[in-house]
Parts: structure tokens; C-alpha cells; sequence
């Protein structure tokens, strides 16, 4: 039997699509309650997703009990349990899904499965206060510009190949630089950049509207590898075009939607270079500029918790036998019920 909806509801949601393990609780109001996040960071190299399971797996329990315990909330006064189904690292994914379903079960509450590029989105509305904006949505994994349209986020820009903040992290990691929890390797680049002055030359791709960035960051490695040029130098040239390319797409979107509103989130959002790139854009299309504060821009189980709290509102809730992870599940899929009904 599940549980009815008590007066005060609560939704715990659960995101572990690549390094982050976290969990979040919020009312359905929208008041954010907890938001713990444990990040993997790897001794070297980048994410390998069974050593990043293995650590969703070690801290799941003790992530729970914190978030539970900030959050002043008992178990029993969860009703909805949503996790985070997709798209990323498969055996990431299984150990969110798999605490998702047994907590679920256990309480007897409804299960909700969330796509995480969509809950980016939404708890960007929620937190930076963005009605329905063109939104570039850039980390680790991800690189979208998209907007609502016809009962879905559209992508209307997106990566051919690699994703704009893992493009940072390797070219960072192949000039030596070490990330470590609260100083991703992306803070690292921006911070070398704002001691760069010389734009050096880098292959900008932009291919109708969507971008790549492989060449461009081969390009970077190789310049690197020959030392001609300052790190400083090369951060900054690699951060001015890469955020270029990402803002000429952006103004685009905003172009041919006419929203009144850009919304900058995901990991890469903490950028200050590419927050004041795209508020000129945003203000030369008379457009409010809106970015997602760190702590919800990267990846975080409030943005799952919120996100289904809407669908469960619009009565999407998954049974625990189909509530299989999907790896490549595209923003563009998604039914979004609760906006412009
Ligand atoms: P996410 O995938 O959303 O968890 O975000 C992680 C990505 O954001 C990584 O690629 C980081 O290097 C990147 N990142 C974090 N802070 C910054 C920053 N200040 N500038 C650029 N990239 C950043
Ligand atoms: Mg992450």
C-alpha cells in the first residue's frame, strides 16, 4: 500500500550520475531542507565509473543520515523518494537506483525517476528565480543550450563530442594540476586565467548550432606540450574561446526564441569569465541574466528532489520494476508536464 500525502510533504531525491554522490530533501513548497553532496575525486586521472560507484556505494548511508539529520525530517516523513535514472555513468546510476528503490520500499512511498540534464533546469527556476528562460547548461558531462517549447526543453545547441568542462579538467590534469575537493580543476584554469594577457590562436568550431571541442583541446595539448607559451596564456586563450563558443550559441537560442531570460548552470556556471560573457548577451537582447548559485549548479540531489516533486505532482511516478537507469536518456525526451499547462 503506498503512503498517503501527509500535510507537510517531503521528497527525498537522490543523484549519483557520474562523481557526485548526493542527497537532498525539500518540502513540496520548494524549501530546500538538506543538500549533502560527497564528490569523488580520483588519486588520478579522470572518473572511472566503477571506482566512482564504489564510492556512491561506501558513503551512501552515512549521506542519507546526514541529510536526514539536517534536515530535521524523520524517514517516515518522506512521501516521495526520486533518484536521478539518467543519462550517465551506468554503474553510477545503478547504486543512486538501487538505494532509491529500497528506500522507497521500505517507507512505502511512491518512486519517481528524473532525468538529470531536467533538474538542472528546474532547480535553477526554483533557486535563481528564472520563469522560462534559454538555458546553457555546462559540467563535467553535459554542454546544452536549450529552451521550452511544445511541452518540452528543446536542445537547441549542444556538444558533438566531449563536454565543455571535461575539456578543462583534461587539458588541467595534462599540465599537472591536482583537483581536490572544493577546488575543481575547472576553478583551477580560471584562476591561471585571470593572470593570462595574450590570446593565443585555438580552433573555435561552432557547426550550426551545435559545438566541439575535441580538436580545439587536442589543439591546447599540444601547444602546452611545446612550452612556448605561459600556462597563464593558455588558460586564458583556452577559456575566451571555448566561452565564446558557447555564448555565440546561447545569444542564438535567445535570438530565435525572443525569452526574456538566460540561465547559466552546471558545474562550469561557478565561471566568473563566462557569467560576464553571457550577461552582456543577455543584456543586449534586453534578456535578465540569471546563474544558479555553486551549490545547486553542480551536481546535487535537491535538483532531484524538486524535480520530482513536480513530476509527482503531475502524477508521474515509476514502478520499482521498470525503474531501470537509462545512460543516454536526452533531455529532449521528456514529457515536461508542469510547465505551460
Ligand atoms: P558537474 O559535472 O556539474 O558536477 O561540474 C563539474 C565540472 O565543473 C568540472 O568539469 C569542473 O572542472 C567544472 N568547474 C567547477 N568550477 C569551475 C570554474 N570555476 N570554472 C570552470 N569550470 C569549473
Ligand atoms: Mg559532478
Amino acid at each position: 500500500m503506498l503512503k498517503r500525502c501527509s500535510v507537510a510533504s517531503h521528497c527525498l531525491g537522490i543523484e549519483s550520475t557520474a562523481d557526485d554522490f548526493s542527497v537532498g530533501i525539500l518540502s513540496f513548497e520548494g524549501k530546500v531542507l538538506a543538500n549533502v553532496i560527497s564528490a569523488y575525486v580520483p588519486e588520478k586521472g579522470g572518473i572511472h565509473p566503477r571506482e566512482a560507484a564504489r564510492h556512491h556505494a561506501e558513503v551512501a548511508g552515512k549521506v542519507l543520515a546526514e541529510a536526514f539529520q539536517r534536515a530535521g525530517v524523520k524517514p517516515q516523513e518522506i512521501d516521495v523518494v526520486a533518484f536521478s535514472q539518467g543519462p550517465g555513468l551506468g554503474p553510477c546510476l545503478r547504486t543512486g537506483a538501487t538505494a532509491a528503490r529500497a528506500l522507497a520500499s521500505y517507507l512505502g512511498v511512491p518512486l519517481v525517476g528524473v532525468n538529470h540534464c531536467v533538474a538542472h533546469i528546474e532547480i535553477g527556476k526554483l533557486v535563481a528565480g528564472a520563469v522560462d528562460p534559454v538555458t546553457l547548461y555546462v559540467s563535467g558531462g553535459n554542454t546544452i543550450v536549450s529552451a521550452f517549447e511544445a511541452g518540452r526543453y528543446r536542445v537547441f545547441g549542444e556538444t558533438l563530442d566531449i563536454a565543455v568542462g571535461n575539456c578543462l579538467d583534461v587539458f588541467a590534469r595534462e599540465a599537472g594540476l591536482h583537483g581536490r575537493e572544493g577546488m575543481p580543476l575547472g576553478a583551477m584554469v580560471e584562476q591561471l586565467a585571470s593572470r593570462g594577457q595574450t590570446l593565443i590562436p585555438l580552433p573555435y568550431t561552432v557547426k550550426g548550432m551545435d559545438l566541439s571541442f575535441s580538436g580545439f583541446l587536442t589543439a591546447a595539448v599540444q601547444l602546452l606540450r611545446k612550452g612556448k607559451h605561459s600556462l597563464e596564456d593558455l588558460c586564458f586563450s583556452l577559456q575566451e574561446v571555448a566561452f565564446s563558443m558557447l555564448t555565440e550559441v546561447t545569444e542564438r537560442a535567445l535570438a530565435h526564441t525572443e525569452k526574456s531570460e538566460v540561465l547559466l548552470t552546471g558545474g562550469v556556471a561557478a565561471n566568473k569569465r563566462l557569467q560576464s560573457m553571457l550577461e552582456s548577451v543577455a543584456e543586449e537582447h534586453n534578456a535578465r541574466f540569471c546563474v544558479v548559485p555553486k551549490q545547486y549548479a553542480l551536481d546535487n540531489g535537491a535538483m532531484i528532489a524538486w524535480t520530482g516533486i513536480l513530476a509527482y505532482q503531475h502524477h508521474v511516478t515509476l514502478p520499482l520494476e521498470k525503474s531501470f537507469v537509462k545512460l543516454k536518456w536526452r533531455l529532449d525526451e521528456v514529457p515536461v508536464l508542469w510547465v505551460g499547462g
